[in-house]
């Protein structure tokens, strides 16, 4: 009897734990055939930017390339197409892999549910990290907030060798395919993804930035970083066959913390669900907010790249133009939109969603926690990026911000972060800051004394 595989956040064929358990069921089962399922939510998928809309198609078709062309492919309600994919193989287990994150969880409980009425199986095995979140623990059992202790934990517990795709199977002949979605919003950006290419990526890392990493990755003028993060968010390549390559030296183990971040957050969001898009610090729900005209127009400003600090602009225009940011980018544009425009961190999380293509529930909410001041093992409230200086020492020649802002392009060298000190400085557009830094980070300290805890 042939197995389902429904492909989900793990869009690849190597080193799939969940893949090869549906192949050797397939094998035991007699006819040794599995039929590769993904299952779109059109509800969601048209939302979504132009580039995360083609960089997902692009994901499918190199997953269907890998497959001979037979991943079958439904639109509509994810229960739905699973069960009905199901039913048209005839199988009785339908196999996955097991997600964490609240959207994940509840899209595999709704599946799990409809195939049980339809008397099938849903078996869900593996995740989409090196160690399952939920797995690493305290001595006392509870769930780690501090990311150090986590990391030694989970460096300590380890995991296990990357596995190559089970062998002696076949793909059934796709029944009901409703193909690739047609993206709506056109992408201005040339998208590149799937397993292939997330393998090609690692490997020119390795090459190209691994060793230097502890030194440049702060960079946003150099390509000091891995790119992998939207591989990573689709499973094109699994967080153990990354590590599985690193080695003992400080950019390599710099470089094993940094994928450790992504595991600790989905432990974290594991644990607390309801902060993928609640304060996980309460108290800050609390916090005066901008609302109304001002602050809308503000937001746009900041979504569209026109604040005026060019650091800012450039990380939101960087955004826009290739659906990814410069880590170091993100974290001074989160800053911004909190401590300087007043704005609750979800509004720019959303922003966020809709156009990064490696968009992740847990590592977005808690990036922008964390910057934001009211997440777990957070950088304090009180630490406001200053966009300026982030842009004259992380971007210390002005090129990162002539790339990605046309009308600053005329001024050399560094004083371009402050355009407004030159006489020709704003000649070309380029707006005047919409707001005093220096003012609005007392406005955000004052905010944040009102809802600090009375020393007892
Ligand atoms: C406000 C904010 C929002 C973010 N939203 C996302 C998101 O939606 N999806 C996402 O993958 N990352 C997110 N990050 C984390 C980080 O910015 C990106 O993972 C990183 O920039 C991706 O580039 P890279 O692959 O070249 O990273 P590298 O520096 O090469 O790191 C390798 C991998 O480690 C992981 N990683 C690195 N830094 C972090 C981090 N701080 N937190 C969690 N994982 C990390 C990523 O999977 C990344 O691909 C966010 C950070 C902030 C501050």
């Amino acid at each position: 009897m042939a197995r389902v595989f429904w492909f989900r956040r793990d869009l690849r064929l190597q080193d799939n734990i969940a893949l090869n358990e549906a192949i050797d069921a397939a094998k035991q089962d007699g006819d040794g055939k599995v039929c590769g399922l993904y299952a779109l939510n059109t509800d969601t998928f048209f939302d979504l930017s132009g580039i995360r809309q083609h960089s997902l198609v692009e994901s499918l078709a190199a997953l269907g390339a890998t497959m001979a062309g037979k991943l079958v492919i439904r639109h509509g309600n994810i229960a739905q197409s699973v069960v009905a994919a199901a039913v048209a193989s005839k199988t009785k287990t339908v196999h996955a892999t097991r997600a964490f994150d609240p959207a994940g969880v509840a899209e595999q409980n709704e599946v799990g549910l409809a195939l049980k009425a339809a008397g099938i199986h849903l078996q869900l095995g593996d995740s989409y990290y090196a160690v399952a979140p939920g797995s690493i623990t305290k001595p006392d059992g509870g769930p780690y907030k501090v990311y150090t202790p986590f990391f030694n934990n989970w460096f300590r517990a380890g995991w296990s060798a990357p596995v190559a795709l089970a062998e002696g199977f076949d793909w059934c002949e796709p029944l009901e395919c409703q193909g690739r979605p047609k993206p709506t919003a056109d992408s201005p950006f040339k998208v590149r993804a799937g397993e292939a290419f997330a393998l090609e990526t690692f490997e020119k890392f390795k090459k190209r930035a691994l060793f230097d990493y502890d030194e440049l990755r702060n960079r946003a003028d150099l390509s000091g970083t891995s790119h992998l993060s939207h591989a990573l968010a689709f499973g094109e390549i699994h967080p153990r066959t990354i590590l599985a390559d690193l080695a003992d030296s400080p950019g390599h183990n710099v470089f094993r913390k940094e994928i450790a971040w992504r595991e600790f957050y989905a432990d974290v969001l594991w644990h607390n669900p309801q902060s993928v898009d609640q304060y996980y610090e309460p108290r800050f729900a609390k916090m005066a907010y901008d609302k109304g005209k001002t602050a809308d127009a503000k937001l746009i400003a900041w979504q569209q790249g026109q604040t005026g600090y060019p650091m800012v602009d450039a990380g939101m225009r960087q955004l826009l133009a290739t659906g990814w940011m410069h880590n170091r980018v993100r974290m001074i544009v989160a800053s911004f939109l909190v401590k300087d425009l007043h704005l609750e961190w979800q509004q720019g999380a959303k922003w966020f969603e809709k156009n990064l293509s490696d968009f992740d529930p847990a590592s977005n909410a808690h990036g922008w926690q964390w910057t934001a001041g009211c997440g777990t093992d957070a950088s304090p409230y009180y630490r406001v990026f200053n966009p300026i200086l982030q842009g004259y020492k992380f971007d210390p020649d002005g090129n990162y911000v002539r790339k990605y802002v046309p009308e600053l392009a005329h001024i050399p060298g560094k004083a371009v972060h402050e355009p407004w000190l030159l006489v020709d400085g704003l000649i070309h557009g380029y707006p005047a800051p919409i707001v005093d830094h220096a003012v609005e980070r007392d406005e955000s300290l004052r905010r944040l004394e009102a809802i600090k805890v009375p020393k007892s």
